[in-house]
């Protein structure tokens, strides 16, 4: 077989990937692009991001409904009644509007397409296969980028049977309520998901092995967001280690045995969902025989210039170091494509945000409280509550706060913290001044408009320096 020849063959079109390709297709370099699945976009548009996003969406409208909140704003609502059938196509509507979107993305760049799945070849070729493992074509390029992505993590105390003990992929499209959802993980997946099906009625238990939810935030965060969550319904059990899972088929539960400073307990579920982190997806794909060296993690270890151990071979997105994230393996992918053609691509590691898609949000930039303690690093703080912010009021969103962390010398910015109504929207201001290396200073002397959220910000930064106007 004859192999075909580009500049740059992309495997795997997910945030990294299919950014990679139209980049480097806009940098004048012939770009082809493998993706096993039928539609592009990866794991966030096809099942993570975007479909979690607009069940978050769904579910919250539903919420406001049934539980008396419209009714504080003077809106009288009976007879409200969730159509889950119709919430489950509407999100699959968004997804498939999303995924064509890059389709028609990849044809006006000229990106080629190509469905199957990607081998790498110790020669440096590009083997595509079939479901069954045939081969179906050979592609040669001057560059091999790999953006495989990842898959959730599945542990033994509960193996994934994908019909009782879920992931992240099966609880997009559970078709009935579960009267009781466990959610093994408190983390990022767990807390967005969880929220989504406590909203539609289900009693979620969350699990979490770590003595707080969110671990890798600020404490600030962690124990706000505790104390909102459980306000919402939410049972959680932090410091809570899961020992063992049954699956009673023919009751139609799982009992779940696990064990906290109290000793051993036991649960029981309808439905489980097991969130405990994702990794990267590195197996069957011929890195090994291609002599591509993984980290002591199971990521694949590359330098500064995304370069793998094999030469012309780069990785990028969830299967390297750093938070799993679309935006994170977005902006690789872009900065690579730029290296690619001897440009400065450049990802600026420290100032990632990174946010949570409860209600509120949690959205946090830069250095938490706890690593700055660490590090011994002098610092302020200044805080401001959404309490006392006037649109907040106003919008029925009095919950959360912005957090403020500045150098204690020279006032620049070392962290954010934001729980908050749109902390997702307001991160991106922060995130702003973080890239001109701004100070408190700088945020507080911003013209901010009023009556709006971003206010908290200003205030928060005024605080810093102990004159918050509002507070
Ligand atoms: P992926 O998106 O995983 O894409 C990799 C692609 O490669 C896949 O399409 C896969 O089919 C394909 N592939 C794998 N192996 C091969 C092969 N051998 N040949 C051909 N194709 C192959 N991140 C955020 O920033 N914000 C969020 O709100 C958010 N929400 C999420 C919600 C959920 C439920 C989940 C699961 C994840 C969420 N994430 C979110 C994380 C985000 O989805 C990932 O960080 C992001 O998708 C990583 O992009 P990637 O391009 O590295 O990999
Ligand atoms: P995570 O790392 O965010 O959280 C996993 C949680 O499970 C942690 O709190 C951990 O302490 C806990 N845990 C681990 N093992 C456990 C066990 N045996 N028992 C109980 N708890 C256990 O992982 P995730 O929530 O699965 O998400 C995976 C990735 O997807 C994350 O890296 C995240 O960045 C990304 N993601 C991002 C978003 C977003 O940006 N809004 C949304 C969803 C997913």
């Amino acid at each position: 077989m004859m192999a075909e020849s580009y500049d740059v063959v992309v495997v795997g079109a997910g945030p990294g990937g299919y950014v990679c390709a139209i980049r480097c297709a806009q940098l004048g370099l012939k770009v082809v692009c493998v993706e096993s699945r039928a539609t592009l976009g990866g794991t966030c548009l096809n099942v993570g991001c975007i479909p979690s996003k607009a069940m978050l969406e769904s579910s919250h409208h539903y919420h406001r409904a049934v539980s008396g909140e419209l009714d504080t704003h003077g809106v009288a609502v009976s007879g409200v009644q969730l159509d889950l059938a119709k919430l489950l196509q509407r999100k699959r509507q968004v997804v498939e509007k999303i995924t064509g979107g890059v389709e028609f993305l990849f044809k006006k760049n000229k990106v080629h397409r190509v469905l199957g799945h990607g081998c790498l070849r110790p020669g440096g070729e590009v083997d595509v296969l079939d479901e069954n493992q045939q081969l179906v074509q050979q592609l040669q390029a001057k560059h091999v980028v790999l953006a495989m992505g990842s898959v959730p993590v599945d542990i033994p105390v509960a193996k994934m049977d994908h019909q009782y003990i879920l992931d992240s992929t099966d609880i997009l499209e559970l078709t009935e309520v579960p009267e009781r959802l466990v959610v093994v993980g408190g983390g990022v997946i767990g807390l967005e998901l969880g929220s989504v099906w406590a909203r539609l009625g289900a009693q979620v238990t969350v699990l979490e092995a770590q003595p707080n939810i969110l671990p890798t935030m600020d404490g600030a965060i962690q124990k706000e967001m505790m104390k909102i969550l459980k306000k919402q319904g939410l049972q959680i059990l932090t410091g809570s280690t899961l020992q063992s899972s049954q699956v009673n088929q023919q009751q139609g539960f799982v009992t779940l045995a696990y064990t906290d400073k109290k000793g051993d307990q036991v649960l029981e579920a309808d439905k489980v969902l097991v969130a405990v982190g994702r990794r990267a997806c590195t197996q069957n794909c011929g890195l090994e025989e291609s002599g591509v060296q993984l980290t002591s993690r199971g990521l694949i270890q590359v330098d500064e210039r995304f370069r793998t151990s094999k030469s012309n071979v780069y990785a990028i997105g969830d299967l390297i170091a750093g938070p799993m994230l679309a935006h994170k393996a977005e902006e690789e992918g872009v900065a690579l494509a730029e290296m690619l053609v001897g440009q400065s691509g450049h990802v600026p590691y420290d100032y990632i945000p990174s946010v949570v898609y409860t209600w509120p949000e949690v959205a946090s930039v830069g250095k938490t409280e706890e690593e700055l303690k660490q590090s011994g690093v002098s610092y302020k703080v200044g805080k401001f509550l959404f309490r006392a912010n006037g649109r907040a009021q106003a919008a029925g969103e009095p919950d959360g706060f912005v957090k403020f962390l500045a150098d204690k010398k020279t006032d620049k910015l070392l962290g954010a913290h934001i729980v908050g109504a749109s902390a997702s929207e307001l991160v991106a201001e922060i995130a702003t001044a973080f890239e001109y290396g701004a100070s408190a200073e700088d945020i507080a002397r911003t013209i901010h408009a009023h009556p709006t959220l971003a206010e908290v910000l200003k205030e928060a930064a005024l605080d810093v320096d102990d004159r918050a106007i509002h507070a």
